[in-house]
């Protein structure tokens, strides 16, 4: 455009009004108005000066800034400061003005970032009002995640939460129930390759092949390819034809037809940006930290297609420099001030260097803020009736959430009525901001539900209950908190939030179960020392099919000791049992059974056949407590074992223990010769059962007929030996999320 018009004869444009210095504007546009001038354009600078009356705070305080008077401010309404703990605060309480209804209020204009607009658009349409709808740039919506979101799975090693987010994303390439399907394979085995992802791809073959032909579905193939693909090295990082191909696969699924309108085509819109940027990049491969870089960039260019502003005289304006002509009454929000290049430039130091070596001329940072502070006083000006400025505590940085024209007019504020605080407003019923009146009525307060020990079971829950099959943990869950068990197994009340990879000392105890299952078979225990070795190559494989989230860098120390501890583990294990003279019957054993009332289904760790001729059940556990386990098996309360002993002979000539991994020891009770550390029980393992048993129909039987169960801070009705089970009472409450339900106090 320059050249043409330093080739142009004549231009059809007699004046250019800047409103900022000709200096300080960025370098491309410098360019274009000294070409304009040269073409015989008049450039002159916009007129500034105070709209505001004479006799009024604001007109002060214009002329303090324009002049440098210092006429004292009288706290006449026509200039506010509300300062708010938080902008949710902020934002009712200038909704509540704005609703107030300053008659003259036509061409308010509130210059505010789109977060803190997006919060009053809330409070305003909630008063019936019209929105403002300035929120233009929000990278986060729809499908703009999907790009994004899966540039962030393309590295090796996998990380298990970001291909979660991929598949929880609420617009997403995968149809719902495939994504659903895939997530919770996920987050109980995190990893691409093991059996539990194997058998979700199975179900949903089994679903694609049952389902009626034309309902949408397009093959498990296709879907495969979102997720099960080979994965990069962060650095050299991908190939560029693969970010290519990518950006096609987002395409196509964006725009099959061409013709979609709204956020998925800002998606194909995007796609098509990044190809177009790496195709110019002079690379072969691209970083991770650049490929992602490029993916939010194109992301923060798209429109956001759902909002849509009202009709109104109010506008909204996300800087002060966008506010270049008279207005009524201006709001401000103390965060749309500067213009700062550290704000607003997407270049590191050293990219900028690189830029500027090939001729890139960047945008003067002095400049930029002289012209930053050119536009804040223009903004002060153009207030004609009203300025109120908003002070945000908590969102505030290093300034204490000081607005900017305060900075530029300290002593004017200083002791000056014009201070409103909005969060003591909002407790307020009648408070006067701005010369107006904001009246709010009290709601009543209402009681909260207190804690309570015993709670009714709906009567509806009863058939759920009997056809429930349990196992040995839902039944160890009854047996420590029949609430807890009812609302979390029966009921089925999960915490909300997406799903995500399970924590890491679980992942290790999944993982060293597995290395237990692949070292044992039955017969024989095999030589300690080759036990140590099939156990090591084992977890190497094993990490990446079920535990993948332990090869981050983050899980890198806890690697670490779990693939030392685990194999020299399974070694300890191995030299007990052989050292014993006991035989490994079989691992991971399946059984089921139904005791009375009670269906129980179970897969045992271990079985192993004593010297004495006695059967063993071994369960392993992975602990970093195992005081824990001591005192399950001496209180008579280790109703996992007692279950597993149930299914796997009731009643016959079973001993049972626990193996801790992370300890290298075997405990149980007397009885269990196995043992290198025998814990004095109280009561058989048979009593136990008979006592976890009992609880079961208990609760059956209140829900049959509308009755009670208990909490876990209630001693047991029933059997004192039920009672002293429970032991420790309040301790299952320690990590329970369902307090907020059942009010238990915190110890
Ligand atoms: S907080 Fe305690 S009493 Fe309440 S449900 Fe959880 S374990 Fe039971």
């Amino acid at each position: 455009m320059i050249e043409s018009l330093r080739c142009s004869r004549s231009i059809p444009l007699d004046t250019v009004e800047l409103l900022d210095d000709v200096d300080d504007i960025p370098p491309g546009w410098r360019d274009l108005f000294s070409a304009l001038a040269q073409a015989g354009v008049r450039i002159s600078a916009h007129p500034s000066r105070p709209r505001g009356a004479r006799n009024s705070d604001l007109g002060r305080l214009q002329r303090h800034l324009y002049v440098g008077t210092r006429e004292p401010l009288v706290g006449d309404g026509s200039l506010a400061v509300v300062r708010a703990r938080t902008s949710l605060d902020a934002s009712e309480v200038i909704a509540e003005w704005l609703a107030a209804g300053p008659r003259d209020r036509r061409g308010t204009v509130v210059i505010a970032p789109s977060d803190a607009l997006s919060l009053i658009d809330v409070a305003v349409a909630r008063r019936g009002m019209p929105t403002f709808a300035d929120s233009k740039r929000a990278a986060q919506r729809g499908a703009l995640h999907v790009l994004p979101a899966l540039v962030a799975t393309l590295w090796r090693p996998l990380d298990v939460d970001a291909v979660l987010r991929f598949l929880q994303l609420p617009c997403s390439p995968l149809p719902k129930r495939v994504a659903r399907v895939l997530a919770d394979s996920l987050a109980r085995e995190p990893g691409l390759g093991g059996p539990v992802w194997g058998d979700a791809w199975d179900l949903l073959k089994r679903e694609e092949a049952a389902a009626p032909s034309g309902s949408g579905n397009r093959g498990a193939l296709a879907w495969r390819e979102w997720i099960d693909f080979a994965r990069f090295d962060r650095y050299p990082g991908i190939p560029r034809d693969e970010v290519v191909a990518i950006c096609g696969m987002v395409g196509n699924w964006a725009l099959p037809n061409g013709d979609t309108t709204g956020s998925r085509r800002e998606a194909a819109e995007m796609a098509a940006a990044l190809t177009a940027a790496v195709s110019v990049l002079d690379r072969t491969h691209l970083s991770a930290s650049l490929i992602e870089r490029m993916a939010v960039a194109a992301a923060s260019g798209a429109a956001t297609p759902s909002r849509q502003a009202e009709a109104s005289h109010d506008r909204a304006v996300p800087l002060p420099g966008a506010l270049w002509a008279r207005a009524g009454t201006v709001v401000w929000w103390h965060r749309s001030t500067t213009l700062s290049p550290s704000d607003t430039s997407p270049w590191t130091p050293d990219e900028r260097a690189l830029l500027e070596a090939v001729g890139c001329r960047m945008p003067d940072s002095v400049a930029e803020r002289r012209r930053a502070a050119r536009q804040t006083l223009q903004a002060v000006f153009n207030a004609g009736r009203r300025l109120v400025l908003v002070e945000v505590v908590i969102d505030a940085g290093e300034d204490g959430g000081s607005h900017a024209v305060r900075a530029l007019a300290t002593p004017l504020f200083q002791d000056a009525p014009i201070e409103f605080d909005a969060t003591s407003a909002l407790r307020s019923e009648r408070s006067i901001l701005a010369g107006h009146d904001i009246v709010r009525v009290r709601e009543p307060t209402r009681r909260l539900a207190e804690a309570r020990d015993c709670w009714t079971v709906p009567l509806g829950l009863a058939s759920v209950i009997e056809r429930r099959v349990e196992s040995a943990t839902t039944l160890d869950d009854l047996a420590r908190c029949p609430l807890r068990w009812l609302l979390g197994r029966v009921a089925g009340l999960k915490p909300s939030g997406d799903r995500v990879a399970p924590a890491t000392e679980r992942l290790i105890g999944d993982l060293a179960h597995a290395v237990a299952s692949s070292c044992f078979e039955a017969g024989k225990v095999p030589d300690p020392r080759s036990v140590r070795v099939s156990a090591q190559a084992a977890l190497d494989r094993l990490v990446v099919e079920i535990a993948a989230p332990l090869r981050l860098p983050e899980a890198t120390a806890a690697l670490a000791f779990a693939a030392a501890r685990i194999p020299s583990s399974m070694e300890s294990l191995a030299r007990i049992l052989a050292d014993r003279g006991a035989t490994v019957l079989g691992t991971e054993i399946d059984r089921n059974g139904a005791f009375g009332h009670v269906d129980v289904r179970g897969r045992i760790d271990m079985v192993v056949s004593q010297a004495c001729g006695a059967l063993a059940i071994i369960d392993l556990k992975w602990t970093t407590a195992p005081g824990f386990r001591r005192d399950e098996i001496s209180s008579g309360r280790a109703v996992q074992l007692a279950t597993y002993r149930q299914l796997l002979v009731a009643g016959g000539n079973v001993h049972a223990g626990y193996y801790l991994i992370r300890q290298e020891k075997l405990i149980g009770a007397d009885d269990l010769s196995l043992a290198t550390e025998h814990v004095s029980a109280n009561g058989s393992l048979d009593e136990t059962w008979r006592s976890v048993a009992s609880d079961r129909a208990a609760v059956l039987a209140a829900a049959w007929s509308g009755g009670h169960v208990a909490a876990a801070s209630d001693a047991f009705r029933g059997s004192e030996r039920a009672a002293s089970r429970r032991g420790d009472q309040r301790s299952p409450c320690r990590f329970c999320n369902l307090r907020v339900i059942c009010r238990v106090p915190k110890e």
